[in-house]
C-alpha cells in the first residue's frame, strides 16, 4: 500500500471535482489531489456517450461562470462539446497533473487525534488529507431493473450510461426500457435505423417542444468580443429558468398553462388516439423532470415503433413477454432506467467522528446536511451537489459554483485560525433540514401525484433544492462561524 499526503483530497473530475480543483489552482494552491476512477476527466460527460446525448439546460448557463465559452455551437450542446469543454479547462489549469487516474475511492475514516481524513482506494492506496471534498454526484451508478428471467437473455444488453458502440443497431429489434431524460434523447436517434423499436414505458414523461438551434458563428464571435453581451444572454437564460421555480415550489396551479402546452404538443404530434392516451401523463408537470424534444414524439409515430405500457412479465433468451402475455422477439435491450440515487454515495462511505459510517447513518436517520454541503459528525468533509441541492428548473453548475466558494471559505476559516478542522453543529444542520423539508412539503415533487427518484423510500425529498437558486446563492455567499465548531488535533501533525 502506498500512502500519499495532501492538503485537500477531491473525489471525482466532473463539473464539481474539476471546478474545485480549478478554483484551488487559481488561488495558487498546489496542496491538493484528485481521485478519478477512470482514465480521463469529465464525470457524467465522459460516461454518457449515448446517441443524441446532450444537456437539456442551455450551454451558456450549463458552464462555469468564471470559464465562459463564447463558442458553444448550439443552444443545447451535445455531449462531445461539453466533454471537450471540461477537457479544455483541465488543460488550461493543468489539472491532470494533480489527478490520480484509475483510483476508485472505496471509503475512509476521520482520524480525530490527527484531524485528518484517511481515504482508501480499491487499488490499494491510502490518501491522508486535511480536507475531503466529494465531487461524486448522485447519478453515476446505473440502475438495471431486476426483471424476471433477465439473466437468460442471450442478445446484447446495455445501460444508456454504458452505451455499447460496438453493437450496430441497424436492422435490429431493439427494446428500450424506460422513458426518462436519457431515452427521450437517444430514441429519436436510433428509431430510423432499427427494424423495430419496442419502447417499454412505465410512466409517460411530460415532453415539451424544443427546437435546438445552432448559434451562428457570427454570434459566437460577437460573444467572444463583447463579453457583456454574452453575460446578458446568460442572465436572460438564467432568469427565465428561475421563473419556473415558482410553479414547482407550492404554486403548482401556475404550471397548468405549461401542461396545456404539453397536451397540445401531443395532440399535434400524435394522430393515433390510443398512442396519444399512452403518452399523456396523469400527474402534474414538474413532478418528474420536464423534458424537451421536437423529435421524440415523431420517432414514436413510426410504424416500426411500439409503446408498450402494461409492464414486463418475463425476459426470455431472445424475447420479452409483457404482462398481457404478448411475446416480442428482441435482439438488443437498452436500459434507460436511470441511476441508483440513494447508494450514489457508497464510494464515499466514510466513517466520521466515533467511527459513524455516513451511508448507514443516512439510511437509518434520513439524509440530513447543512446547505447540502457539510454533515454533522464529519469534520472537514464537504459534499458538492450534495443532498437537496439538485434542481428541476435551472443549472446545477450554478449550485456547484456556490458550493465550491463555500468550501473555500470554510477552508480559509480553519487556516486563518489556529484550528485544524471545522465541524457543522448538529442543531444547525437539524434546523436547516427541518426548514427545507417544511418547504418541500408543498413542492410539486410531493404533491404532483407521481413517484420519482427525487423521493427516498419513505417519500421524503432528499434531492431537490426547494426554491430559487439565487436564494441558495444568498444562503451560501458567506459562512457563519457561529454555525460551526473549530476543532484542534489532539496530536501534533506536520502535514
Ligand atoms: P430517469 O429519468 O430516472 O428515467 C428512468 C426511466 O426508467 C423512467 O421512465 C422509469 O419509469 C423507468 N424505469 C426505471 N426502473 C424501471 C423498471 N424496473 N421497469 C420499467 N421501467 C423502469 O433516468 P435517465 O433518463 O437516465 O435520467 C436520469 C437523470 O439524469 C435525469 O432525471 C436527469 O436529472 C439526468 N439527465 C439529464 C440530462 C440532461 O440533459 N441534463 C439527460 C439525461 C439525464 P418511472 O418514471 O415509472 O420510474
Amino acid at each position: 500500500m502506498t500512502v500519499h499526503r495532501t492538503g485537500v483530497l477531491i473525489v471525482g473530475t466532473g463539473f464539481s471535482g474539476l471546478g474545485m480543483a480549478i478554483e484551488l489552482r487559481k488561488r495558487g494552491r498546489e496542496d491538493f489531489l484528485v481521485l478519478e476512477k477512470a482514465d480521463e476527466v469529465g464525470g457524467t460527460w465522459r460516461e454518457n456517450t449515448y446517441p443524441g446525448c446532450a444537456c437539456d439546460v442551455p450551454s451558456h448557463l450549463y458552464s462555469l461562470s468564471g470559464e465562459p465559452n463564447p463558442y458553444w455551437s448550439k443552444m443545447w450542446s451535445g455531449q462531445p462539446e461539453i466533454f471537450a469543454y471540461l477537457r479544455s479547462l483541465s488543460d488550461k489549469y493543468d489539472v491532470r497533473r494533480s489527478v490520480r487516474f484509475g483510483s476508485t475511492c472505496s471509503g475512509g475514516y476521520w482520524d480525530e487525534r490527527q484531524a485528518r481524513w484517511h481515504v482508501s482506494t480499491t487499488e490499494g492506496d491510502e490518501y491522508i488529507a486535511q480536507f475531503l471534498v466529494s465531487g461524486v454526484g448522485a447519478l453515476h451508478i446505473p440502475n438495471i431493473p431486476t426483471l424476471p428471467g433477465i439473466e437468460n437473455f442471450t442478445g446484447k444488453a446495455f445501460h444508456s450510461a454504458r452505451w455499447d458502440h460496438e453493437v450496430d443497431l441497424t436492422g435490429k429489434r431493439v427494446a428500450v426500457i424506460g422513458t426518462g431524460a436519457s431515452a427521450v434523447q437517444f430514441v429519436p436517434e436510433i428509431a430510423g435505423r432499427v427494424a423495430q423499436l419496442q419502447l417499454y414505458q412505465r410512466t409517460p414523461a411530460w415532453v415539451l417542444p424544443r427546437r435546438n438551434f445552432s448559434v451562428p458563428p457570427v454570434v459566437q464571435r460577437v460573444f467572444a468580443r463583447v463579453p457583456l453581451l454574452r453575460r446578458a444572454f446568460r442572465n436572460s437564460v438564467y432568469w427565465s429558468a428561475e421563473a419556473l421555480a415558482i410553479g414547482l415550489n407550492g404554486h403548482s396551479s401556475l404550471l397548468r398553462p405549461v401542461e396545456f402546452a404539453g397536451r397540445r404538443f401531443i395532440r399535434r404530434e400524435i394522430s393515433d388516439p390510443t398512442l396519444r392516451e399512452k403518452l399523456t401523463p396523469s400527474y402534474r408537470i414538474g413532478c418528474k423532470r420536464i423534458l424537451g424534444s421536437n423529435t421524440y414524439y415523431k420517432a414514436l409515430n413510426s410504424t416500426r415503433a411500439e409503446v408498450i405500457t402494461g409492464g414486463i412479465a418475463e425476459v426470455r433468451e431472445r424475447s420479452i413477454v409483457d404482462r398481457d402475455g404478448t411475446e416480442r422477439e428482441v435482439d438488443v435491450i437498452v436500459y434507460a432506467t436511470g441511476f441508483h440515487v440513494t447508494d450514489g454515495f457508497d464510494g464515499m462511505n466514510v466513517a466520521g467522528v466515533g467511527g459513524r459510517k455516513l451511508v448507514q447513518h443516512w439510511q437509518k436517520n434520513g439524509i440530513a446536511t447543512h446547505l447540502g454541503i457539510t454533515a454533522a459528525g464529519y469534520p472537514n468533509a464537504f459534499f458538492l451537489l450534495g443532498p437537496n441541492t439538485g434542481l428541476g428548473h435551472n443549472s446545477v453548475v450554478f449550485m456547484i459554483e456556490q458550493q465550491i466558494k463555500y468550501v473555500l471559505r470554510a477552508v480559509q476559516l480553519v487556516e486563518q485560525s489556529d484550528a485544524d478542522a471545522i465541524a457543522v453543529r448538529e442543531q444547525v444542520q437539524d434546523r436547516f433540514d427541518t426548514e427545507i423539508q417544511r418547504k418541500l412539503r408543498n413542492g410539486v415533487w410531493s404533491t404532483g401525484g407521481c413517484t420519482s427518484w427525487y423521493l427516498d423510500s419513505t417519500g421524503v425529498n432528499r434531492t431537490v433544492w426547494p426554491g430559487f437558486t439565487w436564494q441558495y446563492w444568498l444562503r451560501t455567499r458567506t459562512i457563519d462561524p457561529a454555525e460551526y465548531e473549530l476543532l484542534q488535533a489532539k496530536e501534533n501533525v506536520n502535514v
